[in-house]
Formats: structure tokens, sequence, C-alpha cells
């Protein structure tokens, strides 16, 4: 393996400096290999130009014209117009966030070509920050001949552009690489699953050809997809299989639990448990009294209450003198957490500590010593910060909110956190139902647990579907019914990749409800503000010293404000079945409220769009809802958004891809006995750090 160049460092790479380097490894980029795993989220084709006058709004499009018109205006602020021709129409351009260098770019006379979404303003067509290249018409550069791949970016700072080019150089890699003269290849073959090598299946998949099918290749049915996903689904199946084994080496504390206590807390709780949060607390209480550390996933709908179960676990392990963590995915929901457990827990004496990003550096200097000292008994924090910096004396449970996580990467984290040979017990709670089938196969041993009825008194939120066009109404909705003391968000959906976009539609939404209302309170929370910038807003909110909360989908997973009665999701079109449910769950959580859901859409609904919105308007019911959105997306439709079902997967989708379990099972026996294989396919598709793990 020495001379491989994929295990180069990736600043070997051209056009990759130090600055460069730093912005990769925030998106898990390290070496050239990782590059090349870092697999397409979506397609572009600009192989082709559009003319002006047959574009469709809500399309994504390319188009080339000359510029006859540029301006910096501002409409309240600073912004950046222009007017294209191609001889068929005209089209707008408009930037938000844009250097003067850029505005100058756009110079009267030269040529230009854009790629991206267009929308209807008034009767003119406009587009909003669109990728663009300007040039003289006699240097007309030419159209691209395959497909143009979209990344994820993550919170990296690099733009598509650049790292499209370092991928490429990467790919260029692959050729002087020994990729080819491993036995996976050939265990694929073998066993007539694949006949592609992963190096063709890898240039295939950043650079497809117009000649491939592009149809297979968006429904991930492309035999180079095929290649890929099976061989994650192999790395995780071998994955389960080592850290199952590792587990059953090893032990957690026993947790003897005490009724009485129980029945006193609950006494102290502001409401009655519903049953089956009653049955769920008594299946977890029964696990933790084992010594073989617990595995668990409580499953249940956005406000079934999941919360107050995982503090009942909670305060068990504080009462038996040892130490638990609540994970959170935000920090908005780990505060929120810590609201709630300290006052629940407000007549028991236990220390409780938030921990996240924001704790001061004095403060943590305190948490840690009382972490280590075993003083404080329950953590509340988000996952990031736990997973760089916590030490604790008698960790004996791990409870994981709403994040997605239980793959084999958490799996190699836990085992590397845990000292010697005690592990903590682990629990998962997700509103996301994962089909039985899938649990048993991939996850093995993991239980399951569902809270399947809601609390009483809830009324299932009433949902309608409506055009863009006809939002002006809405204020007036806004206005009763703040007026009678509830509160509603406005949520402004993610536009494509940037961040930028979607902060300036929040923006922009805010300046028009605070137009259109003088009696409104509006705030707005959005990605650029910082941490306590945005405390603040949802604090006020919280308080109700906000009527509406202008948002973008910062929101989404977890937050409880009661009083919330009316959500407003704009371009509804955009967003997946399960994310609208979600987002729906955030209103209607007080009780006898009679709470609504309005998806706006832009331009006309496409057919897939128009299933969900049904969908959504049919049942509030989240198992319903998931059924539904996987039948939708049998056939054919993929959303940006991935639901792999619990685990980071770069490629593979555990719902779409579950028919090619059989084929990834029987090659996983395989590859699971030759040891150098397995730490091939670890690095691949797990990591570096839990290869070292794996590997031992
Ligand atoms: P989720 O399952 O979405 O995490 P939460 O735990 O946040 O739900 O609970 C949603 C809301 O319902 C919270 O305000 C919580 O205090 C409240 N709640 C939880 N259980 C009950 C119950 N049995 N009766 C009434 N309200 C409850
Ligand atoms: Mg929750």
């Amino acid at each position: 393996m020495e001379n491989n160049s994929l295990n180069s460092p990736i600043d070997k790479i051209k056009g990759v400096g130090p600055k460069i380097k730093s912005q990769l490894e925030k998106i898990g980029i390290n070496f050239v290999e990782d590059a090349l795993f870092l697999l397409p989220k979506s397609y572009e084709n600009r192989t082709k130009l559009t003319q002006i006058k047959d574009l469709v709004p809500g399309q994504p499009f390319q188009v080339e014209g000359e510029i006859i018109e540029s301006k910096i205006y501002y409409p309240g602020r600073r912004a950046f117009f222009a007017r294209i021709t191609d001889g068929t129409g005209f089209l707008q351009v408009r930037l938000f966030f844009f250097s003067q260098q850029q505005a100058k770019s756009f110079e009267k006379g030269l040529s230009v070509r854009l790629y991206g979404v267009v929308r209807n303003s008034g009767n003119k067509l406009e587009v909003f920050h669109p990728s663009y290249k300007i040039f003289n018409s006699k240097f007309r550069p030419p159209l691209d001949d395959t497909l143009t791949p979209v990344y994820s970016l993550g919170s990296s700072k690099i733009t598509q552009y650049r790292l499209r080019n370092i991928i490429k150089n990467c790919i260029e890699k692959i050729n002087e690489s020994n990729l080819n003269e491993e036995n996976i290849d050939k265990t694929f073959l073998n066993e007539k699953i694949s006949n592609l090598s992963i190096k063709e299946a890898l240039k295939i998949i950043h650079n497809p050809s117009i000649d491939d099918d592009i149809i297979k290749i968006k429904q991930f049915e492309h035999p180079a997809q095929k290649r890929l996903i099976i061989e994650e689904l192999i790395t995780n199946l071998i994955g389960v299989k080592i850290s199952t084994k590792k587990v059953d080496e090893m032990k957690a504390a026993s947790i003897n639990y005490n009724k009485e206590l129980l029945i006193s807390f609950y006494k102290c709780l502001p409401f009655s448990l519903t049953n089956a949060q009653g049955r769920v607390i008594e299946e977890i209480q029964e696990d933790m009294k084992n010594s073989r550390p617990m595995r668990r996933l409580v499953q249940g709908d956005v406000g079934s209450g999941k919360t107050v179960v995982a503090a009942a676990a909670m305060l068990t392990c504080a009462k038996s003198d040892l130490q638990s963590v609540l994970l959170c995915p935000t920090e908005v929901l780990a505060e929120q957490h810590f609201k709630n457990f300290s006052m629940w827990f407000s007549s028991e004496n236990i220390e409780i500590k938030l921990l996240t990003g924001k704790t001061k550096k004095k403060e943590w200097e305190k948490i840690d010593q009382n972490l280590r000292s075993g003083k404080t008994k329950i953590l509340i924090g988000t996952h990031s910060v736990f997973q760089e910096r916590v030490s604790m004396k008698n960790l004996s449970l791990v409870v994981v909110d709403e994040q997605q996580r239980f793959g084999v990467r958490q799996r190699f984290e836990m085992l590397q956190k845990s000292k010697e040979k005690l592990l903590p017990h682990q629990l998962f709670m997700t509103a996301t139902p994962i089909p039985r089938t899938l649990a048993m196969t991939i996850f093995a041993d993991l239980s399951v647990s569902k809270i399947d009825e809601m609390p009483p008194g809830r009324n299932p939120v009433i949902t309608s579907v409506m055009s863009n066009d006809k939002k002006d109404d809405l204020v007036k909705r806004l206005e009763i019914i703040c007026s009678e003391g509830n509160q509603a968000f406005w949520l402004c959906t993610m536009i494509e990749e940037s961040e930028s976009l979607d902060v300036q539609a929040a923006e922009s939404a805010k300046d028009w409800i605070s137009k259109k209302s003088k009696n409104l309170k509006v705030g707005l929370v959005h990605s650029k503000l910082n941490k306590s910038q945005k405390d603040s807003v949802i604090e006020d909110f919280r308080t109700g010293k906000i009527d509406v909360l202008v948002c973008t989908t910062v929101i989404e997973v977890g937050m409880d404000v009661p009083n919330a009665s009316l959500m407003i999701i704009e371009n509804a079109e955009r967003l997946g079945l399960s994310q609208l449910h979600q987002l729906r769950g955030r209103v209607g959580r007080g009780p006898d409220m009679n709470a609504h859901c309005v998806l706006l859409y832009q331009g006309k609904l496409g057919e897939l769009a128009e299933s969900r919105m049904a969908a959504m308007k049919e049942t509030t019911d989240g198992f319903k809802i998931s059924e539904i959105d996987m039948k939708i997306r049998g056939s054919g439709e993929i959303l940006g958004t991935k639901q792999s079902g619990g685990m980071e997967l770069k490629i593979a989708d555990l719902m779409r891809d579950a028919h090619h379990l059989d084929s990834a099972e029987k090659l996983a026996n395989i590859l699971i006995s030759s040891p150098n294989e397995v730490e091939i396919l670890m690095k691949r598709w797990v990591g570096n750090k839990q290869n070292l793990i794996a590997a031992q």
C-alpha cells in the first residue's frame, strides 16, 4: 500500500494550500481517497442551453445572453441588478451578497452564462444568485460535456467550483493508484454482483456522461451507484458484526430501579404519563438492570413525549450514584432539555449541568472537574462538544436525542470512549420510524420501543396548501391568531446549497410581514446570527415577546413552544415529507389547541410534490407519513435530504436500497475473513479513527 497515491495528504493535490486544506478538513477530507469518496448529492445538467422564452419557474436551467443593463441599487439594503437577453426574452439577475468587483464584471455588451432556478417576479422572470460565467462572445467557453456534480459543503466555506476542481484532480490520481488490484473488486465479480471496478464506478459517479442513463442516475439505479451502494452496505454490515462481537465482551453497570422513586418523580410532573410512556420507561429500566449493555431505540412521533422517558432513565442512574448524559443535535434543544430537567428534578438533590459550544472556559473547568469526580450526575449537551471534551467518572447511560446517529461510526466512537471493559447503556430517541426488517438486518442488536400514543388533548394540526400568490391573506390570519394570544412560525426553506440565499429569503419575509402589519411583533432567526443573538430571539419567542418567528430550518428538530398554533412554510414543495412532518410538529403542542399548518408553493406543483402535499393534508400520523414517503420515493423521487434510517451513509439509503441487502450480506460474509480488505473498507466508508479500533 505504501506507494498508493490515494493515501497522500490532500494538500499534495494541485490547488490545495493551507487555507483550502483546513476547509476540506471540515468535510472530512484529509487524504486524496477521502475526496474520492465524497460522493455527489445531486447533478446539474450544464451540457445544454435553454432559451429564455422556454424557461419554467421553479426549474433549474442554463441560459446564455448579453448583458444589457447592470447596477447597484438600494431597496432598503445594498443589492445588485442586471438584465440579460438572448433575443427570445429578458431575464433579471439579482445578487444580495456581492463584491464591488463582481458588480463591475457584469459589463454591458459582454455575455454571461447562468445556471440557476428562475422565478416569477410580477410579469418578469428573474433569478437570484445564479452561478455564472462572464465572457466576451468572441471567446465563448465550451459547454460541459458531462453532468456537473454537486457536493454537500456542510460547514465548509469552500465553493462548489473549487471543490469540483480538486476532486477532478484527485480522480486523475486514480489511474496511478493500485485501487483496482484489490480483492474487493474480484469478490464482486466472482459473486456476479457487479463487474465494475471501484475505480470505474468512482469515475462515473463524479462525472457521469450525458450518454449515461440520467434517469437511472437520478433513481440511484445506475450500475456505478449500485457498485458503491453495495460496498457501503457491506462495510456497515461488517462493522456491525465486529462491534457486536466487541460489545459482547463488555459489560455495563447493572442499575436496579426503584419503583417508588419513579412514582414520586411522576408526581412532580405537570402532567400524567400516557400508558405508552409508562410502558417504554419500564422496558428501559428492565434493560438497565442487565449487565449486558443496552442498545435501545425509542420511536415516537413528534410531540409524543420522548424527553420525559429519557429523564426517568437518567434519574434512576443518578439515584444509583452513576452518571448519564443526554446528547442533542442543537444548542437550542440542549437548553430546552436542561430547563425541563431542572424543573422536573427540582425537588431532587441532583447536580445537572449544561454543556454547549457556548459554555465559558471557567465554567467548563468547573464542570469538567465535577464530571471527573462524579459530583455532576447528569450532563446535557451537544454531541460535538461531548465527543471532543468530556471525560466522566462513571458514565453509565448515554441518551442520543433526534440525531439519526446509531450507525457503525457511533458504535466505534462509543467503544473508544468507554473505559476498560465497561460500556454505558445507550438509548436513542427518534421520530423517524425504521421498518422492522431493516432494524433486524442492519442494526442487529438494537431493540425497539414505541411510544404509539399521543398525550391527551392534542388535536391534529389542520394542514392546507396554497399558492405563494395568495400569501397576502396570511397576514390577517397571523393577526387574528396572535390577538388570541397564540404564536406562529414563518419558515423560509433552504434554496439549493446557498445558505446566504436562505438567510436573504428570511430577512425579506420578515420585512414584508412587518410592513404589512404594524400590530405584529416579528422576530427572525437564521444561521448567520451568532449564538447569543439566536438565543435571545428564541427566548423572546418562548416568553411571548415575539408573535411571529420568521426562521430558516434552524428550528427543525425538537423545539417545543406550546403556545405556537400556526406554522407557515414557504416553498414547501422543496421539502421532503418527513421534514415537513417534523416542522409541522412544532405547532399544536399545547392542550386543546386548534393548530394549523399552511404549505405555500411557488409556481406550478409537480406531480410528486402534489402527492406530498396531499399526504400532509390527509394525515398527521408519522408512521403513515413515512409509509407514504417510501412509496413516493420508490417511484423515483429523490430529494436532497437523505433518510438513511439512522446511519450516516455516503451513498446508500437503507429504505431505498433495502433490495441490495441480500447481496451485501453475501459479500460481507466473504470479506469479513480478510483483515486487509476489512481495513480498506472501514477506512473508505467509516473513517480513519474507527479503522484503528476495528483493526485491533
Ligand atoms: P418529543 O417526543 O417530540 O420529543 P417532547 O418530549 O418534547 O416530545 O414533548 C412534547 C410536549 O409534550 C412537551 O411540552 C412535554 O412537556 C409534553 N408532554 C410530554 N408528555 C406528556 C403527557 N403525558 N401529557 C401531556 N403533555 C406531555
Ligand atoms: Mg424531542
